[in-house]
Order: structure tokens, then C-alpha cells, then sequence
């Protein structure tokens, strides 16, 4: 079990990310809440420090709220490899899909149980009876009773659903459910994940959010964005002259020194080529090859490359799959046309330094023409909060949270059936084509972002869910 090191932010900087306006709306709304909190922490558990949406949203929620004076802290427990096979499985199954196939038996419960006891051992020296724990996921569902009965209060945030219930999903949560009875609350992304498995009166609706400051979304200049595609050898060619830098979370400048692994046909796209991006982790649930087959059948033609781009695979600690799904995409990206192939680039990020990486994604994101996110089935997909948050025109699939960010026509273009390459086509083409409409979405699925998908109103939300709990009866609360 390792505590991941938080910089606080300082106040000053809620109101140059969120505005004067909603600055003020925050302190209104937090302060009697935050006075409640008192000497509690508020842990946060879950089992990765890097890649993906749950650690991105910690990172800068729990580096506010330590600005804020509240005493809330991260720790992210061990598993064995057959542990995060298991819940990967988990995963897999609670978004309708099928997974590596794998039993959720007796066996299963087995090596899950063990693999959490060996971490309760640890967090019970740490965390204290009047402590609130926050614990993310399937991989942390097991550590409800132990943390209840420590008479801490629990809370179980639940990121991941699937559109429509079926034998994966109800398979899954009958595997987690008796786990999570004693969880005071239940925090879902959106109402259609709740599973009939759970007390509804428990559960709570927060969606999530961006840092606007973060590395990932900070602003970034022409030049900068150009300079670090550069230096990464992401893209060639351009004005030159700007540094490849960006501001590290405590304020001192970062400089990107790394170089992405690519996979292409010769040389890297040049600056000035229209580029359809999509970042995500290798997953299949993501659909990286039906992305490429979409582009290839239908955008060969155009004057556009894409760019696929995933973490360095080895990076993400609680998702086994990537190296395998990162395998199948290259073997699929063989097996492209010669013509089509030139055009296709995969790039694997480098992730030693987290800060570093994020950077990248931001240059990425911004110097894109359009973002895709064409995933099968998704939580919430931050990487479409964080594009529409530079003003992209978005080419996304109407799964999960996704449906919540985008209304078709107005933010972005979204495909009903995630598997239909001719719509997915067609929907590139449109923006391609359109640059105003383009230009239109972009603004409108800003605006959005600005609107609803922010820091601040996450906090708020999870402090109101903090702020209701009832007080522990065992605990003399100073
Ligand atoms: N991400 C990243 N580097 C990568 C790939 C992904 O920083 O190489 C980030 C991405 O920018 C986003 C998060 O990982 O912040 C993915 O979150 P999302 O909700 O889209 O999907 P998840 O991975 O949680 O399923």
C-alpha cells in the first residue's frame, strides 16, 4: 500500500481556474460544510496512482482540497497479478460485456478477500474511527465491512455501468453486493448504473470533472503545442521556434524531454495535416481497431491521418489487458492496406513522469482537428471532457457518460450504435467538411464543460454527501 503525495493548490488559484463567479458560489456553498469536517480525513482508495480517469480527477480534487485546509488523502492498495485479472474481469462485466470469459465463484472470492485482507491490515493502522474512506471501484468493494466495522465511514464510489443490464453485468454485482452493504452511500456517475442489487436510498448521482490548470488542460500556445508534438516526435514539420514546457502543479515550469514509442510507416504527420485523434488506455472497450477499420473504410480518401494514443503499457498497474490489446492493434494496423497504413500512427506515451504525460495529452488534444472517443461502452470518458474543453469538434459513441457530455448536432457528433463504421465515417467526414459547424460545436461543447463538468461542483457534491452521513455513534468527534 503506497500514499500518494498530494501538492496542495492554493486557494487563490479555485478562482483564476473557475472564475470570480463560481469562486464565490463555492466558498458560499463549502464553508459551513468544510467548518463540519473538522479534524476528519477523508481517504481516497483505489489501486492505481496513473492512467486512466479515476487517478486524473484525484490528482487535482484532492490537491483543492488540501488548499482548502481539508485534510483529505489518497492511498492506493497492492494486488497480485490474479487479482487484477479478477477485477478487470469485474470490470469488463458491470459494462455488459463479457471479459476474459473468466469464473466470479467461490474461487474468485477466495483470491479477492485474501488480497484485500493483507491490505486492511495496513490501512487500520492508518486510518482512525472517525475518519470518512472514500474507496473507487470493484478492485476496493472488499474493504467496505473491514472499514465499517473499524467504525469509519465508508463511502463506495462506483465510476464504471452498462447501458442495458445483462447476465455480465448481473453476474458482477451479485459477486460485489454482499461486500457492500455496509457503505453508508453510493456514488454513481449517472442513474442508469444503479443495480437493483443495491439500496436505492443510498446512492447519490456526481458526475465527473476537470481541472481547467491542470497539466492536462492547462492553456497552451500554438508554438508550445508544436514544440512538445515535436520533441516527442508525435508530429513533424512546423513554425518552430516555441519550448516544448508547461506548468507543473507547484508552479515551477516543466519541460518535456521524453519521446513517445511510435508505431508508423515511415515519417510522423506533418504539422499542418489535418489529424483525428483518439487518447485512450489500450482497452478493447475503447475499440482502438474499430476506429482504424472506420478510417480506413471510409476516410482513406481524405486529406486527414490518426492518431491512436495509449499510455506506455507497462504504466497502468490495475489494468492487465493493455499489453495484449496494444498487441491485437498493432497486428490489426499490419494487416491495414499500405495506403491506408501510412496514414495511421500509434503512439504509446511515455509515463515516467506523470506531469510529463499529461502535457503531451493536452498538446495532442489541442493540435487535433477533431477527437474521436469510440468506445463501446464508458463511465463518464474524461478524455471527451477534456476536448470539449479545448473547443474540439468530438466524434464520440452514445454509451454510458458520454450521453450526459454530449447532445448530437450541438457539442459534437455522436454515433448510436458504437459499431456502425459507416455513421462513425460519416460523422468525421461532416466535420471535416464543415469547419464552421466544426468550430460551432467546439465553442458550444466548451461552454458545456465551463457549465457543468468543473472541479468545484464535484467537490461541493462530494463534501454535501460527507455532510450527510450520519455521525458516528461510537465516536466522540472533537
Ligand atoms: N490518459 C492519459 N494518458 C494516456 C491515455 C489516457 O493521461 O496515454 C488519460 C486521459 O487523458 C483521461 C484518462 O486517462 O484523463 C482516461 O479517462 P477516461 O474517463 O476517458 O477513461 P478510463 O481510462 O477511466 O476508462
Amino acid at each position: 500500500m503506497n500514499e500518494v503525495p498530494i501538492t496542495a493548490i492554493p486557494i487563490e488559484q479555485v478562482e483564476r481556474a473557475v472564475g470570480p463567479k463560481m469562486f464565490e458560489q463555492f466558498q458560499a456553498s463549502t464553508a459551513d460544510t468544510r467548518r463540519r469536517l473538522g479534524r476528519s480525513t477523508v481517504w481516497h482508495i483505489n489501486t492505481t496512482a496513473q492512467g486512466g480517469g479515476v487517478a486524473e480527477m484525484l490528482v487535482s480534487l484532492l490537491a483543492y482540497a488540501r488548499g482548502l485546509d481539508m485534510d483529505m488523502r489518497w492511498l492506493v492498495i497492492d494486488g497480485d497479478p490474479g487479482f487484477f485479472d479478477l477485477t478487470k474481469r469485474i470490470h469488463n462485466n458491470l459494462h455488459g460485456h463479457s471479459g476474459d470469459g473468466g469464473e466470479l465463484g467461490d474461487e474468485e472470492h477466495k483470491h479477492y478477500e485474501m488480497t484485500l485482507a493483507g491490505n486492511i491490515k495496513n490501512l487500520l493502522k492508518v486510518i482512525r474511527p472517525r475518519d470518512i474512506v472514500v474507496c473507487h471501484d470493484p478492485q476496493t468493494a472488499g474493504l467496505v465491512p473491514a472499514l465499517a466495522e473499524h467504525w469509519a465511514k465508508v463511502v463506495w464510489r462506483c465510476h464504471i455501468g452498462p447501458d442495458k443490464f445483462n447476465d455480465s453485468v448481473n453476474r458482477a454485482w451479485m459477486f460485489l453486493a454482499k461486500y457492500l452493504e455496509q457503505a453508508q452511500r453510493y456514488v454513481f456517475t449517472r442513474t442508469a448504473f444503479i443495480p437493483p442489487q443495491l439500496d436505492e436510498s443510498k446512492c447519490v448521482i456526481i458526475p465527473p470533472s476537470i481541472d481547467p490548470l491542470s497539466c492536462k488542460n492547462q492553456p497552451m500556445a500554438a508554438d508550445v503545442v508544436e514544440a512538445i508534438l515535436g520533441k516527442t516526435g508525435i508530429i513533424e514539420g512546423g513554425l518552430g521556434g516555441g519550448d516544448p514546457v508547461f506548468t507543473r502543479e507547484n508552479g515551477s515550469v516543466g519541460r518535456v524531454e521524453r519521446c513517445a514509442d511510435m508505431i508508423h510507416l515511415g515519417r510522423a504527420p506533418r504539422f499542418d495535416r489535418p489529424l483525428i485523434v483518439q487518447v485512450s488506455r489500450w482497452d478493447n472497450l475503447k475499440d482502438p481497431i474499430g476506429v482504424m477499420r472506420g478510417f480506413g473504410q471510409y476516410l482513406a480518401g481524405e486529406e486527414a491521418s490518426l492518431i491512436l494514443a495509449g499510455p506506455n503499457v507497462s504504466a497502468v498497474a490495475d489494468d492487465p489487458e493493455g499489453l495484449q490489446v496494444l498487441a491485437d492493434v498493432e497486428a490489426a494496423w499490419r494487416n491495414l492496406p499500405h495506403d491506408v497504413r501510412k496514414h495511421v500512427h500509434l503512439a504509446c506515451l511515455p509515463m515516467t513522469d506523470r506531469e510529463e504525460n499529461a502535457a503531451i495529452v493536452n498538446a495532442l488534444q489541442r493540435h487535433a482537428t477533431i477527437v474521436v472517443q469510440k468506445s463501446l461502452q464508458e463511465g463518464f470518458g474524461l478524455t471527451v471532457t477534456e476536448a470539449m474543453w479545448k473547443s474540439k469538434p468530438m466524434v464520440a459513441t452514445a454509451v454510458g457518460g458520454i450521453q450526459d457530455q454530449i447532445e448530437s448536432g450541438v457539442h459534437g457528433l455522436l454515433i448510436d450504435d458504437p459499431t456502425d463504421l459507416h455513421a462513425f465515417g460519416d460523422a468525421l467526414k461532416r466535420f471535416l467538411h464543415d469547419p464552421e459547424f466544426a468550430k460551432k460545436a467546439g465553442e458550444a461543447a466548451r461552454a458545456r464543460v465551463e457549465k457543468e463538468f468543473l472541479f468545484t461542483r464535484h467537490l461541493c457534491q462530494y463534501l454535501e454527501v460527507f455532510d450527510d452521513m450520519d455521525p458516528n455513534p461510537h465516536v466522540q468527534v472533537a
